[in-house]
């Protein structure tokens, strides 16, 4: 069993410490054939990649696609995305899409929302469950159909670390997954999916996918939690998709 790829990892370019060349330098060491630099969406206040450094960053991995054609790994450029609305709008336009190889999808506090009542419903109403259960259940409907929605709108590869900032229906998302051939993500960095959610997803027959989200080269490959939290909930390794099974 071998990783063949890290598809979740950030750089300087968000809140990660490493750069492009370093986190690729850690996936050859670590022999991966692909990895992806995927920081956060623009829409992020803190941490979000500048829209404008996409094309640089487009421009850098090119250069060193060629620079490492004799090291037999394939970088991607990718964008951790933000939902921004609740009719599953994203913080990524066309163009900036356009750009990218991968693009993932992720829910952060800490997201300028569409609206208001965006704002509201997707970045205030879930803090506040978490403290009081009143409104729970229509927090975790709401939740889910923003992102059914946006993985119907957009070339969405996987969710990353679904369940972890706020309540999913990990089964509906699942189910609406697999329509739609988006792919579930087993984060090493946190703790969603847990065994107990893999078991869940595996029964609508969605894929899955193990990364490291790492947020410095050190990290990048290390998807040994991953793989243990996959293997506890008894998931087949050919059901994860950068997984080659020998
Ligand atoms: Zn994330
Ligand atoms: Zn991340």
């Amino acid at each position: 069993m071998k990783l063949f790829g890290d598809y979740h990892t950030h750089t300087i370019y968000s809140h990660g410490s490493g750069t492009i060349r370093e986190n690729v330098a850690a996936g050859i060491k670590k022999g991966l054939k692909e990895i992806a630099i995927c920081d956060h969406g623009p829409g992020h206040y803190l941490y979000g990649v500048k829209k404008k450094n996409l094309p640089k960053m487009r421009e850098e991995i090119d250069k060193l696609n060629e620079e490492y054609s004799d090291k037999d790994i394939r970088i991607l450029l990718g964008v951790e995305a933000n939902i921004t609305g609740f009719d599953g709008t994203i913080d990524m336009d066309e163009k900036s899409i356009g750009l990218t190889d991968i693009l993932l999808l992720g829910y952060h506090y800490g997201v300028t929302p569409n609206t208001l009542k965006d704002g509201l419903g997707l970045y205030l109403v879930n803090p506040i469950t978490k403290l009081i259960p009143i409104g729970r259940d229509k927090a975790l409907r709401m939740n889910t159909d923003a992102f059914i929605k946006a993985i119907n709108k957009y070339p969405i590869t996987f969710i990353t670390h679904p369940g972890a900032k706020v309540p999913l229906d990990i089964r509906g998302l699942s189910r609406a997954a697999k329509k739609v051939g988006t792919c579930l993500e087993i984060n090493a960095k946190h703790g969603e999916l847990s065994v107990e959610s893999i078991r869940i997803a595996m029964e609508e027959n969605v894929d899955f996918y193990v990364n490291s989200d790492a947020h410095s080269p050190n990290d990048v490959g290390n998807v040994n939690v991953s793989i243990e939290r996959a293997l506890a909930a008894g998931l087949q390794m050919q059901r994860i998709r950068n997984i080659i099974v020998d």
